[in-house]
């Protein structure tokens, strides 16, 4: 698998590569290329030649070519799904969610002519008038995670080349095929050459990108210290960075909750995906005297939960990515068990007949894990849900806010009042109450 640099595929040179695995068989299943900084800046040429001719076209025609766009990956939704499962391991149901969630996006890039509208203010002093006017900055780049490796470059380059941007896409290189066809359809959906570019590759790719003067802003999503070396690395080059962390989500339930439908969603918010979600629930905040009966509950799911190969249609969860992420996982499932936490469904050692060499961990859930411990502070980023009990709602709202981490949290409750005080107290991105469907494996 090599890069796409002026409107075709272009073979790795550097002679460094990485090999690709399919982790339901945990067979290599290709080869990708690793970028140098000289194939990072042939590619950084290629953007900057083809974007001023980009930028001076009429919004509205960029417009088009993202519902050229748009067609294009609804006809192809199902192909790339099956190579997210092959790459990442997610069950195929969940990576057709993955790319509707993406196509979302290009669908919001279409509406580009109407949000790149400015303002205008008159006379805000004698005499003078003031305006705003949106301008694209030339060339951007994105650097994305293995978990999304649809979704979430499409958060960024369809809004990025519709307001007139050329891009560079630097996926991660645990999944990178996704990136070569989504290049492909935008050729064939009529966007010129140069003006969205796929650089393969690890560090050494992403230092050229955050060196490269030509590179205006840079977009990161993947782990907090990652993250962290982005926003420091780009904003001393003097670029533009918005970079996106690691988590750790709560669900608060309270002891009028609805029980069923709080553990479905439990269920399908800590193990869809494998746990491998930014948007995973990692934590159960148990309240008062609903404890036993939701761990009891959550323990029956756990173990019968069905653990396979993504492709097969009757399956739950998927393999986790890699080896590496099923040692981290389980070495974090021992390091719980030293903690002093209960360990009541041990995931550990987990095999799938057919697939003795894929990269599962089974479902794993703790109970008694308290706030001190390294399972409830740390991103584990696999199927482990840490139950943590609560006397009250004071306590669980007190919890939630003092987390380093949290992209979003929940509470499952029935009285209107704990949901208004629970919603302007927390201090996360996101808040779902009672949350009415349960949340899926498969989204
Ligand atoms: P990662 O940080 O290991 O990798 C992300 C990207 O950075 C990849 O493209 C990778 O090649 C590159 N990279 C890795 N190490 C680097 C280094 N030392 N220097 C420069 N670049 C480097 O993350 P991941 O394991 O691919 O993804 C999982 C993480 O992403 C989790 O922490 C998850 O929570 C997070 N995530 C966050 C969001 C969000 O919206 N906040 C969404 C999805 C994933």
């Amino acid at each position: 698998i090599g890069h796409y640099v002026d409107g075709r595929r272009v073979a790795g040179t550097s002679g460094r590569r990485q090999p690709v695995f399919n982790p339901a068989t945990g067979a290599v299943s290709r080869q990708v290329a690793l970028a140098s900084a000289e194939e990072v800046a042939a590619a950084v040429a290629s953007a900057k030649a083809a974007q001023p001719a980009w930028g001076d076209t009429p919004p509205l025609r960029r417009a088009r070519v993202m519902q050229a766009f748009l067609n294009l990956l609804n006809e192809h939704r199902d192909e790339l799904a099956a190579m997210i499962t092959s790459e990442h391991g997610k069950v195929f149901s969940d990576a057709q969610g993955e790319v509707t969630r993406g196509i979302d996006i290009v669908e919001f890039a279409c509406g580009i002519p109407q949000l790149l509208k400015g303002d205008y203010t008159e006379q805000v002093s004698t005499g003078i008038d003031n305006w705003t006017v949106r301008q694209p900055l030339g060339v951007v780049a994105g650097i994305t995670p293995f978990n999304f490796p649809c979704m979430v470059p499409m958060w960024m380059f369809p809004v990025a080349i519709a307001c007139g941007n050329a891009f560079i896409l630097k996926p991660s290189e645990r999944d990178p095929s996704p990136s070569i066809f989504m290049a492909e359809l935008l050729q064939e959906a009529g966007l010129p050459k140069g003006v969205f570019n796929v650089v393969q590759g690890d560090k050494l790719a992403v230092d050229a990108l955050l060196a490269h003067p030509d590179v205006k802003a840079l977009s990161f999503v993947g782990s907090t210290p990652i993250a962290r070396y982005i926003y420091e690395t780009g904003a001393r080059h003097g670029k533009r960075v918005q970079a996106l962390g690691g988590a750790k989500n709560h669900m608060v339930v309270m002891p009028d909750a609805n029980l069923e439908q709080a553990v479905d969603a439990l269920v399908g918010a800590a193990y869809g995906s494998a746990g491998e979600r930014c948007m995973a629930i990692s934590v159960a905040v148990l309240v008062g005297d609903v404890a036993d009966a939701v761990v009891a509950k959550l323990a029956a799911r756990a173990r019968s939960l069905k653990v396979g190969n993504g492709t097969q249609a009757e399956v739950e969860m998927g393999p986790v990515v890699s080896r590496a992420a099923k040692d981290r996982i389980e070495s974090y499932i021992a390091l719980g068990a030293e903690e002093g936490a209960k360990l009541v469904v041990d995931g550990r050692g987990f095999t799938v007949a057919g697939h003795e060499q894929g990269f599962f961990t089974g479902a794993t859930l703790f109970d008694h894990v308290q706030p001190s411990m390294r399972i409830y502070r740390e991103e584990i980023f696999g199927p482990v849900l840490a139950c943590v009990r609560v006397p009250d709602l004071a306590a669980a709202i007190e919890l939630v806010n003092e987390h380093e981490y949290g992209n979003g949290v929940a509470c499952f409750t029935s009285d209107g009042n704990v949901a208004r005080e629970f919603s302007r107290r927390v201090q996360v991105g996101m808040v779902g109450i009672n949350v009415p469907i349960p949340v899926p494996m498969a989204w």
